[in-house]
C-alpha cells in the first residue's frame, strides 16, 4: 500500500446494519459509515440484492450504449435534485471526478468571454485530483501539487467576502454546503441565499458540492433544500449507491446546455451495475422515509451529546446526520482512540473536532449505544 495512508485503526470483516467486526470478532457500532457513504448501512438486503441481480444481468457495456438502469438514474436524480425536465446528469465514479466535471462545465460558462475566474471558499475540500485540488481551499494539502490549474480564487465565508468577489468575471462560485472535512462547519446565515441572488445577477454558475451532504443526510434530499435555493449544478457521491462507487454531476436550466458532445466522460461512468445500486439504494431511502429519519435521529443525536454534559464538548455542528462535535480542547485523537476502544467508530476530522456520520437507517438501539459508548469515551479523555 503506497504511504499516502496512515496505519490502519482496524482491520475490519464484516458488517452488518450500523455494526462491523474486526478480525478478533471485536463488534463496532460504525457512526462514520465510511464517511457518510453507507447509507443503508452494511450488508443490507436491498443492497445486496441489488448488486447481486445487475452483476448477473448485465454489469457494464460502455458509454456508446445506454441502459434501463442509467436512464431510470438520470431521471430520478433530475427529480430529486430538483432539476425536473430541463436537468442533465453526467456518471462518473467519484467525488473529485465529479467536481472535474464541475470544474470543466465552469470553464464553458464563458459568456462574452470575459467570465474566467472561478471561486472557491477557504477551508473547503473538493477532493484530491488536480482540479478538485485547485478548487479545495486546504493550502497544505495543494502545495507540493502545485501547479494547479489556474483562475480559482479562495474567499473567506463570509456575506462580505462573498460580495467583495463576484461580478460580471465570475464563471462560477463552488459551496460546500456544510464543510465536511473542515470538521462539519456550517455556512453563515443566509449565505447560500446571497450566493445565488449575486451569482444570478452576475451570470456566474452556482455549483453547489454536495458529495457529503446530499443524498438525504443533512435531514433533506440535498442540502440547499433546507434554504431553498435552486443551484445551476449539484455534485454528488459517497452515500448515492450505498458503498458502490459513483459519482454523479446534475445541471439545472441552461447549465445543461453547456457541455457539448465529446467534451466530457468517462469509461465506467454510469455503467449499470453502478446504477441499478444507486437506483435501488435511493428507492430504499425514499420508501423507507430514511431522510426523515435523518433528520429525527440527528436532533435525537444533539440532545444525546448535549445530555452528557462534558467539558469537553464545546459546540454541536452541522445538520441531520451530519455531526461535528467542537471540543474545547485539541484532542480529537484522543477521543477517536478512547471511542474505539468503547467499541464505537467516530472520526477526529481535525485537532478539535469530531465528525459523527451515521448509517441513514439508525433506530433507537444505534442512539442508545451511541450515547453510552461516547460518554464512556469523553469520560476516558477528561480522566486522562
Ligand atoms: C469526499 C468529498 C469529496 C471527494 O470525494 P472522493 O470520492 O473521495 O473523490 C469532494 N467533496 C466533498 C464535499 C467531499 O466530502
Amino acid at each position: 500500500m503506497m504511504r499516502t495512508l496512515g496505519a490502519p485503526q482496524l482491520f475490519l470483516v464484516r458488517g452488518e446494519g450500523a455494526r462491523v467486526w474486526d478480525v478478533d470478532g471485536r463488534e463496532y457500532l460504525d457512526f462514520l459509515a465510511g464517511i457518510a457513504v453507507n447509507s443503508l448501512g452494511h450488508a443490507h438486503p436491498v443492497f445486496v440484492e441489488a448488486v447481486s441481480r445487475q452483476a448477473a444481468t448485465l454489469a457494464h457495456v460502455s458509454n456508446y450504449f445506454s441502459t434501463p438502469p442509467q436512464l431510470e438514474l438520470a431521471e430520478r436524480l433530475c427529480r430529486l435534485t430538483g432539476a425536473g425536465d430541463s436537468g442533465r446528469a453526467y456518471f462518473c465514479n467519484s467525488g473529485a471526478e465529479a467536481n472535474e466535471a464541475a470544474f470543466k462545465l465552469a470553464r464553458l460558462n464563458v459568456g462574452d468571454g470575459r467570465r474566467r475566474r472561478v471561486l472557491a471558499l477557504t477551508n473547503s475540500f473538493h477532493g484530491r485530483t488536480m482540479g478538485a485540488l485547485a478548487l479545495t481551499g486546504k493550502p497544505p494539502m495543494r502545495e507540493a501539487f502545485e501547479p494547479l490549474p489556474g483562475n480559482v480564487e479562495h474567499i473567506d465565508t463570509t456575506i462580505e467576502a462573498l460580495e467583495a468577489a463576484i461580478d460580471d468575471t465570475v464563471a462560477a462560485l463552488f459551496v460546500e454546503p456544510v464543510k465536511g472535512e473542515a470538521g462539519v462547519v456550517d455556512l453563515p446565515p443566509g449565505f447560500l441565499v446571497r450566493a445565488r441572488e449575486l451569482t444570478e445577477q452576475h451570470g456566474a454558475l452556482l455549483i453547489v458540492d454536495e458529495i457529503q451532504t446530499g443524498v438525504g443526510r443533512t435531514g433533506e434530499w440535498f442540502a440547499y433544500m433546507h434554504d431553498g435555493v435552486v443551484p445551476d449544478a449539484v455534485t454528488i457521491a459517497k452515500g448515492i449507491a450505498g458503498g458502490f462507487p459513483i459519482g454523479a454531476l446534475v445541471t439545472f436550466g441552461h447549465a445543461s446546455d453547456l457541455f457539448q458532445r465529446g467534451q466530457h466522460g468517462s469509461t465506467f461512468g454510469g455503467n449499470p451495475l453502478a446504477a441499478a445500486t444507486a437506483n435501488a439504494v435511493l428507492t430504499e431511502i425514499e420508501d423507507s422515509g430514511l431522510v426523515a429519519n435523518a433528520a429525527r435521529r440527528g436532533a435525537e443525536i444533539r440532545e444525546a451529546i448535549a445530555a452528557i454534559g462534558s467539558p469537553l464538548v464545546e459546540e454541536i455542528r452541522g445538520r441531520g446526520l451530519l455531526i461535528g462535535v467542537g471540543l474545547t480542547e485539541p484532542v480529537a485523537n484522543e477521543v477517536n482512540a478512547a471511542a474505539l476502544a468503547e467499541g464505537l467508530i467516530v472520526n477526529a476530522a481535525n485537532d478539535s473536532s469530531i465528525r459523527i456520520a451515521p448509517p441513514l437507517i439508525i433506530g433507537d438501539d444505534e442512539v442508545a449505544a451511541f450515547a453510552t459508548r461516547f460518554a464512556a469515551a469523553l469520560a476516558a479523555v477528561e480522566r486522562a
